[in-house]
């Protein structure tokens, strides 16, 4: 495969590095103008409550990704240095492989409806599964473009809980598709339309009305293949490097302390596009979590396989990640920040399910940086490197200088800010 047509971004100066992904991406002035101050004071304060400022993040891309073919660059938000860098150089390790194949569900989401002081739960969920059609019905009265597009509430599923601390209680779940909004908005509100008619169908009382955050009925999966020799370094055998990329994986797999840091790594890079698109991180960190111990113990979300010849020499290694992705391309602030306006251009546009399936992706690459590094090196020798670069800021470095201090920390094998403020004291 060819290289990424912005293969060495990195290696151009910020302006050449912003005009260059402009004319990629085909980004008018005004786009490209957002990409830094996107978002206005006034629209701060009219997106949420007590606004005093704003707050600013780095937005990079990272490069080399090819997902079912096409060449895609990634907008990422986030200030932790190795981020960007680790996950671009994990795609372009997998481009040999044809980079990553994903797939995806239906945007379904469950809005609950938790149903009290029942005498039986059996019999009012035989009465709520015989009314479906009418619960659907009133449960799609709002929101009729979601509907238009083939979306809104399609099914109803119960799940009886008959021993809480509060006591027996039963929880409907009205499964509703997002099409290309997150959904918060639309669940919650269909959630609480059926509300009445719940109590009215089972003689119980209806407490909370609100969208479940383990959106298992909305997920997305990558996947990718990288040859072996493509894992070959510093004389070690491509097939070694998989095996110990497997062995970190299992680790992982095993151990919920493991796992806990391993899944981190996964949303290191979903969390920062999710920021650089405008969607809510913080729902998509719930599913994740909340996925990943679906089993009853948490576990790794990714899964990682040795693939062998018929002679049994183990020729790729094989990623999956799947997990839910709730995120939209409508509604919420990804098209009220001027900034997440641009990076969806920067995408190609992509419907909610395309960008979940990118996600992803990303999340499968930032995996496979963190445990390739963990499994040689070690991540500290990289990510000093450019912790050592935050330190000289942090120290008062300026422009070229900081650079030179974060070199000489390294060098010293000394990366702390006194010794950096000392450094900047003596040029
Ligand atoms: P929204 O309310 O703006 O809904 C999107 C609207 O866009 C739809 O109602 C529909 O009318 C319209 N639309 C146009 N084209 C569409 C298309 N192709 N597909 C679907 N809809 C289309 O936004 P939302 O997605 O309902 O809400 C998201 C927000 O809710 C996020 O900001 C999130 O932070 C917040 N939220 C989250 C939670 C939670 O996760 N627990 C709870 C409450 C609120």
């Amino acid at each position: 495969m060819n290289p990424s047509p912005l293969a060495g971004l990195y290696k151009l100066p910020l302006p050449e590095r912003v005009a260059r992904l402009a004319e990629w991406a085909g980004l008018s002035a005004d786009e490209r103008a957002a990409l830094d101050a996107g978002l206005s004071l006034e629209q701060a304060d009219s997106m949420i409550e007590n606004v005093v400022g704003r707050f600013a993040l780095p937005l990079s891309v990272a490069t080399n990704f090819v997902i079912n073919g096409r060449e895609v660059v990634i907008p990422m938000a986030v200030e932790e240095p190795s981020i960007v860098a680790a996950v671009s150089f994990a795609a372009r390790l997998t481009r040999a492989g044809g980079g990553f194949v994903t797939r995806s569900s239906e945007p379904l989401m469950i809005g609950q409806v938790q149903i009290l002081d029942l005498p039986d739960l059996d019999t009012a969920g035989e009465k709520l599964l015989a009314a479906k059609a009418k619960l659907l019905a009133a449960a799609n009265e709002h929101h009729p473009t979601i509907q238009k597009l083939g979306g809104g509430a399609k099914d109803i599923e119960l799940r009886p809980l008959p021993n809480t601390p509060a006591g027996p209680m039963l929880i409907l779940h009205l499964l509703y598709d997002c099409r290309d909004a997150m959904g918060a908005n639309a669940v919650n509100t269909a959630a609480e339309a059926i509300a009445p008619l719940v109590e009215q169908l089972t003689g119980g009382r209806v407490n909370l009305r609100i969208l479940s955050n383990l959106t298992d009925r909305r997920t997305a999966r990558a996947e990718c293949s990288v040859p072996v020799a493509q894992l070959a370094r510093n004389g070690l055998d491509g097939a070694d490097v998989a095996r110990s990329i497997f062995e970190a994986w299992a680790f992982a797999a095993a151990d919920p302390y493991r796992a806990a840091t391993h899944n981190k790594g996964i949303m290191n890079g979903i969390d920062a596009v999710a920021l650089a698109t405008g969607n809510d991180w913080r729902a998509i960190e719930a599913g994740a979590h909340a996925y990943a111990a679906r089993e009853g113990r948490y576990t790794s979300l990714t899964d990682w396989s040795l693939r062998k010849d018929d002679a049994g020499q183990i020729t790729h290694l094989h990623g999956v990640l799947e997990m839910p992705l709730s995120v939209g391309t409508v509604g919420g602030a990804t098209v009220a920040h001027p900034t997440a306006r641009a990076c969806m251009k920067i995408l190609g546009q992509p419907h909610a399910r395309q960008l979940a399936e990118m996600m992803a992706a990303v999340g499968l690459a930032q995996n496979l940086a963190a445990i390739r590094a963990l499994a040689g090196e070690g991540i500290q020798r990289g990510h000093m490197r450019l912790h050592a670069r935050q330190v000289a800021l942090a120290a008062g470095a300026q422009g070229a200088q900081v650079q030179r201090i974060a070199d000489q920390l390294v060098a010293e094998g000394n990366i702390r800010t006194g010794r950096a403020r000392e450094l900047i004291g003596n040029e």
